[in-house]
C-alpha cells in the first residue's frame, strides 16, 4: 500500500512526481498542470468580461425580455418596442461576435419617428436603464458645423463619456438617442436650388459617427481648440437610436404611395391604405425626401414608426406604467401618512384637457402638477384630517380653471 506522502491530496492518486506544502499535503504535476490550466482559462474569461464591460451572451436580455420590460414603462407602440427589442439584441450580439469566421454582423442604429410626446425618448432611456450601459440624450439641434455658433458633432460623444465616468471602453459601448433629428434636415430635395449647407455639414458630421471612426472628443464639451487635448472615442460599438417628429412626412408618404399604385388595381390598392395613420408605411425614401442626404438614412438601417396617442393610451398613461405620473404623486402624500385616490372622472377629465390643448403625454405631467400643487402644499401640515384624500373631477376642475391656461399650454 502507498505511503501517505506518496499520494497526491488532490487527486488522491500514487504519484511520483510529488511537491509538498504546507501541513504536510502534496500535490502531483499532473494536477499542478489542470490548476495552470483552469487559471489561464478564467483570467482569459475575466479579461473578456471587462472588454466587454460585463457584457455576456448568456446574461444578455432576449428581445421578448427586453420587450416586456419596455411594457412595464411605455404603453402601446408595440410595433416599434419589437423593432427597438430586436435592433438593440443584435447590437450586443454584433459586439460579443466571434470574429474568426469572416462573417461580420453590421451595425444596426435605429431611427424613429413619431410626434413628439409619443414615447420616443422613453422607450431608449428605458432600454438603457436595462442593459446598464451609459446613456446620453442630444439634441441635434444644437449641433452646426464648424465655424458656426453652436456645438461641434464630436460634442455629443462628451455627455457619454460623463455618464461612464470617463471610462472609455464603457463609453464606447454605450447607446447615444439623438433628438429631434429631422431639425438637420436639407430645406430642399434638391440640393442644386435652395442649398442648405448648414444643415448638410452637420449631416456629414454625424455620417461619421454613425458608421464607426475614432473620434477625438474635447473632454470638456463646447468648440474644439487647436491647442487642446482630445480624448479618442471609437464609434464603432455605439448604438445610436435617432428620433425626430419629422412634420409633414405623411405627405412624402402619401405622394410615394400614389405614384406606387398606378395601373390595373390602383383604385383597391388605395382603398386599401389606411389614411389616418400613413407614418406606418414610412420607407427610407421618405426620409430622404424630407432632407436627410441618403448616407445618412444608409447608416440607420433600422426604421421604425410611433403611433399618435389616443384617448385610451393617454388615459392608460396616467395610471398603467410602472412609473405612472399619479403612482409617482401617491407615493409622494403616502410619505405623510395620506393615502391619494384619483377619481375616475377627475382621470377622464385630465385626459379631456390634455386632447383639448393637444398637449399629448407631455401634458398630462403638466395638468396633473397643476391640480396636486396646492394639495401638495396643504394636505402635508393639515391638522384632523382623514388619512384618505380623493382627486375629484370638481376639484380637478376648479385648479385647472384657476390655472394659467396659456402656461400649461406652453408647459410641455
Ligand atoms: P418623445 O421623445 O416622443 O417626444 P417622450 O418619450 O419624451 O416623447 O415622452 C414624454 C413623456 O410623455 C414621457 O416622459 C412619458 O411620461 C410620457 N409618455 C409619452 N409616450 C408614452 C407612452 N407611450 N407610454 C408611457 N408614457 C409615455
Amino acid at each position: 500500500m502507498a505511503k501517505k506522502q506518496d499520494l497526491c491530496s488532490f487527486c488522491g492518486r500514487p504519484m511520483h512526481n510529488l511537491f509538498a506544502g504546507e501541513g504536510g499535503a502534496f500535490i502531483c504535476d499532473e494536477c499542478v498542470e489542470t490548476g495552470h490550466m483552469m487559471v489561464q482559462d478564467m483570467r482569459a474569461k475575466q479579461e473578456n468580461a471587462q472588454q466587454n464591460n460585463g457584457l455576456d451572451l448568456k446574461t444578455l436580455p432576449k428581445p421578448a425580455d427586453i420587450k416586456s420590460f419596455l411594457d412595464e414603462y411605455v404603453i402601446g407602440q408595440d410595433e416599434a418596442k419589437r423593432f427597438l427589442s430586436v435592433a438593440v439584441y443584435n447590437h450586443y450580439k454584433r459586439i460579443l461576435q466571434p470574429k474568426d469566421d469572416g462573417v461580420e454582423i453590421e451595425k444596426s442604429n435605429i431611427i424613429m419617428v413619431g410626434s413628439t410626446g409619443t414615447g420616443k425618448t422613453l422607450m431608449a432611456r428605458t432600454i438603457a436603464k436595462m442593459l446598464s450601459v451609459p446613456f446620453t440624450i442630444v439634441d441635434a439641434t444644437v449641433l452646426t458645423e464648424a465655424g458656426y455658433v453652436g456645438e461641434d458633432v464630436e460634442s455629443l460623444l462628451v455627455r457619454l463619456l460623463q455618464e461612464a465616468d470617463y471610462d472609455v471602453k464603457k463609453a464606447e459601448k454605450g447607446i447615444v438617442f439623438i433628438d429631434e433629428i429631422d431639425k438637420i434636415a436639407r430645406k430642399s430635395d434638391n440640393p442644386s436650388i435652395t442649398r442648405d449647407v448648414s444643415g448638410e455639414g452637420v449631416q456629414q458630421g454625424l455620417l461619421k459617427l454613425l458608421e464607426g471612426s475614432v473620434v477625438n472628443v474635447p473632454p470638456q464639451g463646447g468648440r474644439k481648440h487647436p491647442d487642446q487635448e482630445f480624448i479618442h472615442v471609437n464609434t464603432q460599438n455605439i448604438l445610436f437610436i435617432c428620433g425626430g417628429a419629422f412634420d409633414g412626412i405623411e405627405r412624402k408618404i402619401a405622394q410615394r404611395l400614389n405614384t406606387q399604385v398606378v395601373g390595373f388595381d390602383a383604385a383597391q390598392a388605395t382603398q386599401s391604405i389606411d389614411k389616418k395613420n400613413l407614418l406606418k408605411y414610412i420607407a427610407p425614401q421618405d426620409l430622404k425626401s424630407f432632407g436627410l442626404i441618403p448616407e445618412i438614412v444608409g447608416r440607420l438601417p433600422i426604421l421604425t414608426y410611433l403611433e399618435p396617442l389616443g384617448r385610451d393610451a393617454l388615459r392608460s398613461i396616467l395610471v398603467q406604467p410602472k412609473n405612472a405620473i399619479t403612482k409617482q404623486y401617491q407615493k409622494l402624500l403616502a410619505m405623510d401618512g395620506i393615502k391619494l385616490v384619483f377619481d375616475d372622472a377627475a382621470l377622464d377629465y385630465i385626459v379631456d384637457k390634455a386632447m383639448e390643448f393637444r398637449l399629448g403625454a407631455r401634458g398630462l405631467r403638466s395638468l396633473t402638477e397643476t391640480i396636486m400643487m396646492d394639495i401638495m402644499f396643504e394636505v402635508p401640515s393639515a391638522k384632523n384630517m382623514d388619512n384618505t384624500f380623493v382627486v375629484t373631477r370638481e376639484l380637478a376642475e376648479k385648479k385647472i380653471n384657476k390655472a394659467d391656461t396659456i402656461r400649461l399650454r406652453n408647459a410641455v
